[in-house]
């Protein structure tokens, strides 16, 4: 599967170049060009799947146990203290490339990387609400 308008099946295919650190048959993994932080890499799966809706089962299990292994690695090689692993899903969420990827962003003490969000408070109406609905499903 793969999409002829999409950069990231360009470059996961090698059409594009880039600053690969790891390949294999299903990912590749390469540096971010506009890094959060020195060695944010993004994990690519080669075949097109728009976000982690549409992610094949598989592959999705695999994305994980790769991104265990490259932070493993990454961390030795970066000397970092911490990692961030997210991925979006559609515009609302900050998705700005429509195919699946992974970000592992290195985090260093004090190095003002901001990935978060304003803490809210879990209200008993919402929580019945989703808790009620999940049950239905
Ligand atoms: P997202 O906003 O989650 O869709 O992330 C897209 C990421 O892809 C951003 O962090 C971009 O900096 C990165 N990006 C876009 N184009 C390229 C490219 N040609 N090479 C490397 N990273 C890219
Ligand atoms: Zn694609």
């Amino acid at each position: 599967m793969r999409d002829d308008n999409c950069i990231f099946c360009k470059i996961a295919a090698g059409e594009i170049p880039s600053a690969t650190l790891y390949e294999d048959d299903d990912f590749r993994v390469i540096l971010d060009i506009e890094p959060a932080s020195k060695g944010h890499a993004l994990i690519i799966p080669k075949e097109h799947y728009a976000n982690l809706y549409e992610l094949d089962d598989e592959l999705a299990a695999k994305a994980m146990v790769l991104a265990k292994k490259m932070i493993t690695k990454l961390t030795d090689i970066l000397e970092c203290d911490g990692y961030n692993v997210l991925q979006n899903n559609g515009p609302a969420a900050g998705q700005t490339v429509f195919h699946f990827h992974m970000h592992l962003v290195p985090r260093y003490k004090n190095d003002n990387v901001k990935i978060g969000w304003k803490l809210g408070k879990l209200t008993d109406n919402v929580k019945e609400e989703i808790l009620n609905k999940i049950c239905e499903k």
